[in-house]
């Protein structure tokens, strides 16, 4: 009997190779090839007649093949294949490069529709490598999806098509009958078959509905049970709140931002409900303090403090903010990462386990199993949209209801926030510490690198570093190719006396430890770098930072890019180096130019490049979401919310019988992978 959690092998035309292509899109399953939605659609159901239709733009013609001509070979590797066809009154040249399949699929005397931007003259049409369907055998809304190589539309398509009529029966539809009908939600069987194959815009839409309802609803459930979990009371209270010894010992003192988010917090401490805050601030406004001002209360009042940070470089740093300011008062401070050696992780853990340690700082390494605290009374995430929710939960599962702390460098805008967070306290740091200048904004084009160049050596002849980040360039090309050849033509040429650092994702940490150590401690003047220097990173020295194809960042990400410089007294700048031509990106490029706020710069990329990119890039540390968008379908996620909370109130653990298939819904969606680890 098929189950829908057959392994895609079981499907005709998926073998070893391409089982392994669906394995890179994160399909394994049936099931998860059903859940495989498209990424867009193309229509073809407008179609034009041929001399309607605007030289140059897009469009769609339906016409009969009237003639075929053979394979013309150009050159070595590439042929022409010419196909004719007529729309009734007039006709057009389709050209076909090296698909001598596609050239085949195409039959005398039978009607297509092409769609492709149209080309030619006055009296000549045509249209190269249009896509095309045969509109009697496929509806004219067609799915496209996101691919890699060894995977085609057309054949994923087709085991989609064959996974639905073999396991099509299988689906078990999980929402009460109530729901569906007071929601006007379709069957699930036809929400699959029409997200794939759609019959026409209308059934699209009803059966995108129906799947957005459910992920939501999936969502809200899921993030309700978390909550509950840290509603009891709890036996943490910090009678001590007197941290005044903490601020003597810190070289500056306090913004009134950071000493109202610490008040809020050691108010939570004394309430006997589990403190659930979320620390909002601009890249640079110093939210590492406020973590360890709270956990100096901690220790004072002898509960341990577990700060988890994303990546290696930034626990290393947290590790050395914290074990600087509080090991003089005689705290004691532990580190613990994945690349430290089994003996040494023993010896830490050890410590953790018998209360040696106070402040424990780490990567996720924080959260395995083997990890046990012996009074565990805070829990500080940084840079919280980088972790799972589940995650964050994971680690305050370690104590015992302990106070939770998140710090997030990515503002939301306040109703969002509400809605994913729901009932998260939020202390906002709206000021930056004194003595900052404002980083100047350049945009320039590539005619100008040059200046740019010579404008980083000036300033690291003054004794200041820099960095430069590459995005990833292209497709297909590595990520480390593209930045250490960039790096080695800048030794060849322009910046041949500088010593130069490169940095990326396919480095050890260690290694990456070790060149942000060299960097931070002067002995490296440049880092030539992809985006792993985007989070939390803290060289004061540091006063330039170039970003190459800054069209290809979003604002938000530019905004925390810019951040890891202007963090010492000395003018910074961030030169923006884009040649797109295009209005609507210089324009946005040209945010940056004119405001260094944050808050406003994450809104106009909310308003600029719509919600839908903003979401898809994981900033809000929630599960990824496979075709619901909480911007766009904000008024179902209403809907859903309201739906969730009476669930949840009748059945507040979904122990229930009748919401099994709901909970396994639940696990999926908060299961699936949401660590990502610079
Ligand atoms: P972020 O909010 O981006 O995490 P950090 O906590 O890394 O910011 O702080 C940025 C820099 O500002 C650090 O070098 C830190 O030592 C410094 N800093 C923090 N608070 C203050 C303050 N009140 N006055 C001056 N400098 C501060
Ligand atoms: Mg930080």
């Amino acid at each position: 009997m098929p189950q829908l959690s057959d392994p895609i092998r079981y499907l005709k035309g998926v073998g070893e190779r391409r089982a392994k292509c669906y394995e890179k899109l994160g399909v394994d399953t049936v099931c998860s090839l059903l859940r495989f939605f498209p990424r867009t659609y193309t229509d073809f159901s407008e179609t034009k007649p041929i001399m309607e239709c605007e030289l140059g733009s897009v469009c769609c013609i339906r016409g009969r093949v009237f003639h075929k001509q053979g394979e013309q070979r150009i050159r070595k590797g590439l042929s022409l294949y010419k196909v004719f066809v007529t729309d009734g009154h007039s006709d057009m040249t389709v050209t076909i490069f090296n698909s001598r399949f596609q050239y085949e699929a195409l039959q005398m005397d039978k009607e297509y529709c092409f769609r492709g931007k149209l080309q030619g003259n006055l009296i000549r049409r045509e249209m190269n490598s249009p896509e095309f369907i045969d509109p009697e055998k496929n509806g004219m809304i067609c799915a496209v999806y996101h691919l890699t190589e060894g995977l085609t539309n057309r054949v994923v398509s087709g085991h989609i098509r064959q996974a639905l009529e073999l396991w099509g029966d299988r689906l078990e539809d999980v929402l009460p009958e109530q729901m569906k009908q007071q929601e006007h939600l379709c069957h699930l069987r036809f929400a699959y078959e029409n997200i794939h194959f759609p019959q026409d815009a209308h059934a699209l839409s009803v059966a995108k509905y129906r799947l957005v309802f459910e992920e939501l609803l999936t969502l809200q459930l899921g993030l309700g049970l978390l909550k509950s979990r840290h509603r009891e009371e709890t036996a943490v209270i910090a009678e001590n709140c007197d941290i005044s010894g903490f601020e003597a010992a810190l070289p500056f003192t306090l913004t009134e931002g950071q000493k109202q988010a610490v008040a809020d917090g050691l108010r939570d401490f004394r309430s006997g409900i589990p403190m659930n805050r979320l620390v909002q601030g601009d890249v640079g406004s110093g939210k590492t303090m406020v973590a360890c001002g709270l956990g100096y209360c901690m220790a004072q009042n002898g509960y341990q403090t577990a700060v988890m940070a994303p990546t290696e470089i930034l626990a290393v740093q947290h590790f050395k903010t914290f074990s600087d300011i509080l090991e003089p008062m005689e705290l004691r401070c532990a580190l613990l990462t994945g690349s430290m050696s089994a003996k040494q992780k023993q010896a830490v853990r050890e410590g953790i386990a018998t209360g040696k340690y106070q402040i424990i700082v780490g990567t996720h390494a924080l959260i395995q199993d083997t990890v046990s605290f012996a009074r565990l009374g805070l829990v500080v995430t940084d840079e919280q949209h980088r972790f799972g929710v589940n995650q964050r939960a994971k680690l305050a599962e370690k104590g015992e209801r302990p106070h939770r702390l998140v710090m997030s460098a990515t503002p939301i805008p306040r109703t969002l926030a509400l809605m994913i967070y729901g009932d998260l306290d939020l202390s906002v740091i709206k000021e930056a510490p004194k003595g900052r200048q404002p980083i100047k904004t350049y945009l320039i084009s590539g005619k100008k690198r040059e200046r740019a160049f010579g404008f980083i050596r000036e300033y690291i002849g003054k004794g200041h570093q820099a960095y430069i980040v590459c995005p990833l360039i292209e497709e297909g090309e590595t990520e480390a190719f593209s930045v250490t050849e960039y790096a080695q033509r800048l030794k060849r040429t322009v910046l041949s006396d500088i010593k130069i650092g490169v940095m990326h994702g396919k480095l050890k940490s260690a290694e990456k430890e070790e060149l942000m150590g060299r960097f931070a401690a002067g002995e490296i003047d440049l880092l030539v770098s992809t985006t792993v220097v985007e989070v939390g990173v803290d060289v004061p020295n540091a006063a330039i930072m170039m970003i190459e194809n800054a069209e290809l960042f979003g604002l938000s990400q530019l905004h925390q890019l810019r951040g890891r410089v202007g963090r010492g007294s000395v003018q910074s700048h961030c030169i923006l180096v884009s040649d797109n031509p295009n209005e609507q990106t210089r324009e946005r490029l040209k945010i940056m130019t004119q405001s260094s706020d944050g808050f406003y710069i994450s809104e106009q990329d909310l308003k600029q490049r719509g919600p839908g990119d903003f979401f898809g890039s994981r900033q809000h540390g929630l599960p990824q979401l496979k075709i619901a968008n909480m911007v766009e379908d904000m008024e179902t996620l209403k809907r859903s919310q309201r739906w969730a909370k009476k669930i949840l109130s009748c059945d507040p653990e979904l122990a229930l019988e009748e919401n099994r298939g709901l909970k396994t819904l639940v696990s999926e969606l908060f299961e699936r992978g949401t660590q990502e680890n610079g």
